[in-house]
């Protein structure tokens, strides 16, 4: 194999990334001489066809600008007024604008030139996300006929999603072009075939995992992401002594949810649940707090505004009817935490609750069962809608719409006796252990590194 050159919107920043995907590619790329290209965060004043090289860290980086107008069709814009929202099943959210979709394909089409002048011919190329789609297109267009490999971190939607893009079989034709689109979930996997099937008129009758279009051939495939799940164990173990007095799991109970304030993640759904839980279970006040983290993103971007109003009326409204002089139900806490404290936090913490509309996998559960103490565990709450559910079928699960369920789910894990308690951690675990992060990385690349689809 030659280089491995990972691409994602944003590159890594900071002198010590430590996100799950860095974790994940930074062996190989350091072995192979490799390269990570993204957006380094800068606003440019004109689009500028060339990277800017970081220099050499674990593995050499390359960062390109945006103008604030790419940022705003680009990336507020199509990624995530339009795409986003139709990946997670909300099309009523979409904000539809030309203009969009125009600086969408721009800026893969600049950062497709800016790649063709660097790939040597064993190069293989890993793609990330949704908000680079045509990349593969592009780079075919330009000629670049390496190994080039999709990896979609969100869920696949249904065929009638799709079908609501402004540009639906263009998008399928865009995914066509890669060697391999890797998914989350087996479910994700099947929505794509029936997907490319109704929107592009795609042949998926192979069962092998060849989708085939014209003259096009891809592969796809399950590969759902993974955590480092000793690393993190190992962090998690470290940092629990190193929270403040009080945060320990012996007081008062305590329950985390942490998510991006995205409305994907169901956080008034969820607060709803923790004020039933609440109205039903009067034994249990004083004795129990859920700390809420929710760093904004994508700020600016209308329905992001909105999900913050509701969930902040709705902790008001929570803490307004039951807190106390002494006692505080909730804390909501919007602002981004360091990974390693959240992983002292996720052991401090009796229950994980986690509980999203739609999600592609979502790290956080994984995160969570990784951080227990093996010798007291506590216990995963999880939406049947989070892709991490296929793999996790010892966590509670639940559905996060059904207010109800999830307030009794909230009691059953508070009550829950220790040998259920370590029976669900010791398989939850043992299912980490197995597909870690490494393996998945190596599990991609072996399917981009294999025979060419055909
Ligand atoms: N995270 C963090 N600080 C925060 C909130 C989240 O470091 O304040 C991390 C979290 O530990 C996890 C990731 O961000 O690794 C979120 O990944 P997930 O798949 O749960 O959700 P996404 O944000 O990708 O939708």
């Amino acid at each position: 194999m030659g280089r491995l050159i990972a691409v994602s919107n944003r590159l890594p920043t900071g002198p010590n990334p430590t996100g799950g995907l860095v974790v994940a590619l930074s062996d190989v790329l350091a072995g192979s001489g490799g390269l990570w290209v993204g957006w380094g965060g800068d606003i440019a004043e004109a689009p500028a066809d060339r990277l800017a090289d970081l220099g050499e860290g674990p593995f050499r980086r390359l960062a390109f600008d945006l103008t604030a107008a790419e940022v705003e069709g680009y990336y507020l814009g199509h990624a995530n007024s339009v795409l986003w929202p139709v990946l997670h099943g909300r099309t009523d959210l979409m904000q539809i604008a030309s203009g969009h979709l125009m600086a969408y394909k721009a800026v893969n089409g600049r950062l497709a030139r800016m790649l063709a002048a660097l790939v040597e011919p064993d190069d293989l190329l890993w793609v990330h996300d949704f908000h680079l789609l045509p990349l593969a297109w592009e780079l075919r267009a330009l000629g670049v006929e390496n190994r080039i490999g999709l990896f979609l971190h969100t869920p696949f939607p249904a065929p009638f999603d799709l079908a609501a893009l402004p540009n639906a079989a263009e998008t399928c034709d865009w995914l066509m072009r890669y060697d391999l689109v890797g998914l989350q979930t087996a479910a994700d996997l099947r929505k794509f075939r029936a997907a490319l099937a109704a929107v592009a008129g795609a042949d998926t009758s192979d069962d092998g995992g060849l989708v085939r279009l014209g003259r096009q051939t891809t592969r796809a495939a399950a590969l759902p992401i993974a955590i480092d799940t000793a690393g993190f164990a190992a962090l998690a173990e470290a940092e629990f002594g190193r929270l403040p007095p009080g945060v320990v799991k012996s007081e008062r109970a305590l329950i985390i949810g942490v998510d991006r304030l995205d409305y994907s993640k169901g956080l008034p759904q969820r607060f709803r649940a923790f004020a039933e839980f609440l109205a039903r279970n009067e034994d249990w006040h004083r004795h129990v707090s859920l700390l809420q983290i929710s760093p904004p993103t994508r700020e600016g971007v209308a329905a992001y505004d909105a999900i913050r109003e509701e969930t902040e009326v709705l902790a008001g409204r929570i803490n307004g009817a039951y807190a106390d002089i002494t006692w505080a139900p909730l804390r909501y806490i919007h602002r981004q935490i360091p990974r390693a404290t959240l992983a002292g936090l996720y052991r401090a913490a009796r229950v994980g609750l986690v509980t999203p509309l739609m999600d592609g996998m979502n790290l956080v559960a994984k995160e969570y069962v990784a951080a227990q103490d093996p010798a007291d565990p506590g216990v995963l709450i999880l939406s049947q809608f989070a892709g991490a559910a296929e793999q996790m079928e010892d966590a509670l699960i639940v559905n996060p719409h059904d207010v109800e369920q999830v307030a009794r789910a909230i009691r059953t894990a508070l009550t829950m006796p220790p040998r259920e308690r370590h029976r669900r951690y010791e398989r939850l675990m043992a299912g980490l252990l197995a597909q870690d992060v490494h393996g998945w990385s190596a599990a991609f690349l072996q399917a981009l590194g294999g025979p060419r689809p055909q």
